[in-house]
């Protein structure tokens, strides 16, 4: 297994599953489940484990691996330099072996598979990924300065759906040159390399670059986190290079286009970092460019914010195998507490996938009459004066 050779080397001191301010448990597999073994610590002791053949695996041992949501809370907070930036590539290698050796949760295997057959998670036809889009006031692409990639939850789920079209909008509106790609689009695979699926993503990867180049596409802006990341930092390696920004990058610049309306609305809104925006690529400042260009909102921050944010417990392939669902510690659940205890009226998202899982965790929470989960481009949509030139 790649990177075996640092799973001895974890002293198990444990600051890996704490934020840098310590404040709670930010490991969102340890959080949700509470057992030293989903910690990385306790990962890293599995996977050697069975590598020396002290241990057989089985569902268990393959549940507790693939529910690490791929956050980078361990690589971010670990003690010990010498070997922190290849946790998550030896967890990821640990999750590779287990398919290898044909061990996965069942959970997993469907998702996989309809991936494989179909090219997205819902198991739609892909030539229907441009159907989002349909009836909307935006071009498809053509010569436009960026194609707008909304993978297969902007393509297909109802509330990736909204959200695509919200986003898509307000990026006309502030003057963006953006259109719809039309071509049959396969998901962006970022989930499925986190998962350790690595041929499958290479040719996921493969189909979506053979899209851009025969559409000559150099600039991308994508809806999700999750496409940003390996858009931008996997897809060079299968050849595709692109300049690649997500949403709230290109909006942070162009807040200054768009006017207000006079009726505004005050709210106290908190902003909750993805974590291929936050911890993975280190952007901490669009998001919130653009919520501080909205008058009447004020922002505020939880405890756990920037590079010491919660996980939704929505990544690594998580929103759609639910394998960290079910208590109240789930760390959805627990971020909608810490955004209610922060005083927020409104907790800012600017991920779907990050929407969808906390959009569910403020009803769990019976806290939707007092927290609104909103995603950032409708915030800043119904505070627009669409009369302004
Ligand atoms: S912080 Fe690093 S050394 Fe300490 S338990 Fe976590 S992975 Fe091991
Ligand atoms: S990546 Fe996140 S979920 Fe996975 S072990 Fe590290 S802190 Fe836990």
């Amino acid at each position: 297994m790649e990177h075996e050779e640092i799973l001895h080397r974890c002293f198990r001191c444990g600051y890996c599953k704490l934020p840098g301010n310590y404040v709670d448990i930010n490991c969102p597999a340890y959080l949700a489940f509470g057992f030293e073994t989903y910690a990385p610590a306790g990962r890293m002791w599995l996977l050697r484990a069975w590598l020396d053949q002290k241990i057989e695996a089985g569902q268990r041992f393959a549940e507790i691996m693939f529910s690490c949501t791929a956050c980078g809370n361990c690589v971010e907070q670990c003690a010990f330099p010498e070997f922190r930036d290849r946790l998550l590539l030896a967890f990821t290698a640990g999750k590779e072996a287990l398919l290898e050796a044909g061990i996965v949760p069942p959970e997993v295997r469907d998702y996989l598979t309809r991936i494989q057959t179909h090219g997205n998670a819902y198991g739609k036809p892909v030539k229907k990924s441009a159907e989002w889009a349909l009836g909307l006031d935006i071009d498809p692409f053509s010569d436009q300065e960026y194609a707008f990639f909304v993978d297969d939850a902007g393509a297909f789920n109802p509330r990736g759906q909204e959200i695509a079209r919200s986003v898509a909008l307000l990026l006309k509106k502030a003057g963006i040159s953006l259109g719809v790609l039309q071509d049959p689009l396969v998901t962006d695979g970022n989930d499925v390399k986190a998962m350790g699926e690595t041929a499958l993503f290479e040719d996921l990867a493969e189909k979506n670059i053979q899209v851009f180049q025969a559409r000559n596409i150099r600039k991308i802006i994508t809806l999700s986190p999750h496409s940003f990341n390996t858009l931008k930092n996997d897809y060079p390696a299968v050849g595709g290079q692109y300049q690649v920004f997500h949403y709230t990058q290109a909006l942070a610049f162009a807040m200054k286009r768009l006017a207000f309306s006079a009726y505004l609305p005050e709210a106290v809104v908190a902003f909750h970092d993805p974590c291929y925006l936050g911890l993975h690529n280190a952007d901490y400042g669009s998001a919130r460019m653009v919520l501080q260009a909205v008058p009447g909102i004020r922002l505020t921050e939880m405890d756990r914010n920037r590079k010491n944010a919660l996980c939704c417990g929505g990544g690594g392939g998580n929103f759609f195998t639910d394998i960290l669902s079910g208590g109240e510690d789930t760390p959805a659940r627990a971020r909608i507490r810490e955004a209610a205890a922060a005083g927020a009226q409104i907790l800012a998202v600017a991920c779907p996938l990050c929407a969808i899982m906390l959009e569910d965790a403020v009803k769990a929470e019976n806290l939707d009459n007092t927290l609104r989960v909103q995603e950032l481009s409708e915030i800043v949509t119904e505070r627009i004066d669409f009369q302004a030139p």
